[in-house]
């Protein structure tokens, strides 16, 4: 096989030319109404999973397609090349990987095929906490064991969509930080079933952020979860929670990556239709170049984040690359919407556009799922050795 070929395989190109026809049927008028009401896009979240790509990453056993990652990454690519936003659906696929290689026989036969059928909603994932923030470690909900069920207490923050799943994925400390066995012990991830939250024992209030995002802050109060929800080791849930975090640097990587691309093609149109002073303002080179340097940002990244799938997909260590992926492309598709932006002139405000919404879309890449500043850290003191900072 050349390596012409082997790229051409990696594509996934029947995928990416299906995700295409499906979002066809969802143009920008339907994300910007949404956008203006901050509304789930019921019916795009329920089209995708009718065709079957949020069951991409499930294996064929229990009903789903048993893709790679990188065919999740190309799903979400092309989501987000065509204009629309993966945001409202995308933990199905970044969480997956933590239930699939931690959980066990019992626990995927229980919910893999439900969530394959599009019966249970996989969508949230408490990680974030108002106290800790970036500091994982320091997470204040804790997870008490009392005979088959845990009783959990804490509050969550930025848990988005919590209002449109059956389960959240829950990472809570079951052992104190000064009991705990090494300095990443003692946090545990639990596959929580909403649906049977008695009372008031979970209450979700949803935060109005600057892009329509679903976000919420979720309080657990003497929440009862089964013991057999708890997915592998007591005390061992920071180290799944990474490996599913690495998938999930990827799959925002490559939505990045979708959306670098349409302001790409976005401004290229406009940049050759537009006429000011009697020709098109792309035969202008400070118009041209920018354009260009837009691209090649965004090819650099995007092979960054082909790499990182490719690492993830041979289950071979891949938190460097995963953190590089996630912050070159963040960068190109930052550098692509001010360029898009700067080429659309007045319009580039305009509603209508949809430059604007996108570009306020892309914009949280930069905060989340991880903030720019610690995946420095992460790449300067965990792959170049510098001293630790915290
Ligand atoms: C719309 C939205 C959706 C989200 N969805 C989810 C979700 O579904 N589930 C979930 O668990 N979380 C979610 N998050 C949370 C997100 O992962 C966090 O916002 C992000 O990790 C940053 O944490 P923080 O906001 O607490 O910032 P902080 O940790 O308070 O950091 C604030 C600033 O300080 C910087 N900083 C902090 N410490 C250091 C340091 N040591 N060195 C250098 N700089 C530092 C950071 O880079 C950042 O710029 C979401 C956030 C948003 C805004």
């Amino acid at each position: 096989m050349t390596n012409a070929d082997s790229r051409s395989d990696y594509d996934h190109a029947e995928i990416r030319a299906s995700v295409r026809a499906l979002c066809a049927e969802f143009p920008g008028e339907y994300w910007r109404r949404l956008d203006r009401e901050r509304a789930y896009p019921s019916e795009f979240v329920a089209a995708l999973t009718k065709a079957g790509f949020l069951a991409a990453l499930i294996p064929e056993q229990y009903g789903g397609s048993g893709l790679p990652l990188s065919a999740a990454a190309a799903i979400m690519e092309e989501i987000h090349a065509s204009g629309g936003n993966g945001a409202a659906c995308h933990a199905q696929m970044y969480t997956m990987g933590t239930l699939l290689r931690h959980g066990n026989a019992a626990q995927k036969q229980r919910w893999l095929p439900a969530i394959a059928k599009g019966e249970l909603r996989l969508q949230a994932f408490g990680v974030t906490e108002p106290t800790s923030g970036s500091d994982t470690l320091s997470l204040r909900t804790t997870a008490v064991r009392e005979r088959d069920h845990y009783l959990v207490n804490g509050q969550k923050i930025f848990t988005s969509r919590a209002e449109y799943s059956d389960l959240m994925m829950l990472l809570a400390r079951t052992t104190s930080r000064e009991q705990a066995k090494s300095r990443t012990g003692g946090l545990s991830v639990f596959l929580v079933d909403m649906r049977l939250a008695q009372g008031p024992s979970i209450k979700i209030n949803p935060i109005r952020t600057m892009m329509n995002h679903a976000t919420t802050e979720v309080f657990l109060d003497d929440l009862c979860v089964p013991a057999e929800n708890l997915i592998g080791q007591e005390g061992e849930g920071f180290r799944y929670i990474l490996a599913g975090m690495n998938a999930e640097r990827i799959l925002i990587a490559a939505e990045c990556i979708g959306d670098a691309k349409w302001f790409i093609a976005k401004a290229t149109a406009y940049a050759k239709e537009r006429n000011v002073f009697g020709r098109p303002i792309g035969k202008n080179q400070g118009v041209q170049f920018p354009i260009a340097r837009a691209y090649a940002q965004m090819r650099a990244a995007e092979l960054m984040v082909r790499e990182a799938a490719a690492l993830y997909d041979a289950e071979r260590e891949c938190g460097a690359e995963a953190n590089l992926a996630k912050l070159l492309a963040a960068d190109a598709s930052r550098a692509a919407a001010d360029m898009c932006v700067q080429t659309h002139g007045g319009f580039g405000f305009a509603e209508e556009f949809d430059i604007e919404r996108k570009f306020r879309e892309t914009s949280l890449y930069q905060v989340a799922p991880i903030s720019t500043n610690l995946v420095l850290s992460y790449l300067a003191e965990h792959v170049l050795g510098l001293p630790r900072s915290y």
